[in-house]
């Protein structure tokens, strides 16, 4: 055995997670956002197969040379930004726990406020409901899962998507969600729903924001230099697809509350209101499809 082998054979937890915590610390000093001590804990508790809490409170215990080489090539990883999420390969996301790969857009806490809007707009027991874009499901999964009698379909263009969505439907007990492939709305057959909701790409490709992104499908974030371009979409084709008095609901970017709202308005939909998430950003916008035009 080497004096490394013998010196990290008997690396404490805490030594672990303290090079842990340096390295995210040094490697993300530029991203305000960054949380090098909880990812640190997240990581070494997934590599070591215990409960973060676990992590911070028996720091004394031994880590063993094969969970300290995962957790370090975890660490290796996160270094260069990829996101927790991807290296745990789960994310919450309302009351579930979803399964995730690079593969999906990792949900984002922000995009609950479309979900609570969509309840908050359809309280009936029996609704239909079609999530566009769906990723990992979280979206119509969380619907799925607080209305046990709607019927909610979700479709996505990426076929690697919806096998991830398809998974966390079987894993939720929710396979009677309908997924589909396909763009948009061209994923389904003719037919109308009570709710489209939708969290569709709108970083425009220009935006210094996704540098930090490039972990994640880009397919998924922006629809390329027109940030608005997969939104406007929607809202023109959803009228085909709305029941009477149905409501389209979109996530959309901060600044981007007025422009959506005008679409709506000029395409014919009324109550238009747009919500602020928990950061205190614009970030949905709802309309109603009148039921008498
Ligand atoms: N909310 C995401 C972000 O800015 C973007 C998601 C999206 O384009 N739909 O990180």
């Amino acid at each position: 055995m080497t004096r490394t082998a013998i010196r990290s054979a008997f690396q404490t937890v805490g030594a672990l997670l303290a090079e842990g915590v340096r390295h995210l610390e040094e490697a993300l000093a530029s991203d305000p956002g960054a949380t090098p001590e909880l990812d640190a804990q997240l990581l070494l508790a997934h590599a070591l197969r215990i409960s973060r809490t676990c992590v911070y409170s028996h720091p004394e215990q031994p880590a063993h040379e094969p969970a300290a080489q995962r957790f370090r090539a975890l660490i290796a990883r996160r270094a260069a930004g990829v996101p927790v999420a991807y290296l745990l390969e789960r994310k919450a996301f309302w009351t579930l726990e979803l399964a995730v790969s690079s593969a999906v857009l990792v949900p984002r806490p922000e995009t609950e406020l479309l979900v609570e809007r969509a309840l908050a707009l359809r309280p009936e027991a029996c609704a239909s409901a079609v999530d566009l874009g769906t990723g990992s499901g979280a979206i119509a999964l969380a619907l799925a899962h607080e209305r046990p009698g709607w019927r909610v379909s979700a479709t996505d263009i990426s076929s690697e998507a919806l096998s991830v969505a398809r998974a966390n439907a079987i894993a939720l007990g929710l396979e009677r969600v309908n997924f589909a492939q396909g763009s948009w709305f061209a994923a389904l057959p003719a037919c109308r729903f009570d709710l489209v909701v939708s969290n569709p790409p709108y970083v425009a490709a220009t935006d210094v924001a996704l540098a930090a992104l490039v972990h994640e499908p880009r397919r998924a974030l922006t629809p390329g230099p027109d940030a608005l371009a997969c939104l406007r979409e929607i809202i023109g084709d959803a009228p085909r697809f709305l029941a009477a008095g149905g409501w389209l609901l979109l996530e959309h970017g901060a600044e981007q509350g007025p422009q959506v709202a005008g679409a709506l308005t000029a395409r014919g939909f009324v109550t238009v209101r747009t919500h602020r998430d928990l950061a205190g950003h614009e970030r949905v916008t709802e309309g109603q499809w009148p039921a008498i035009r």
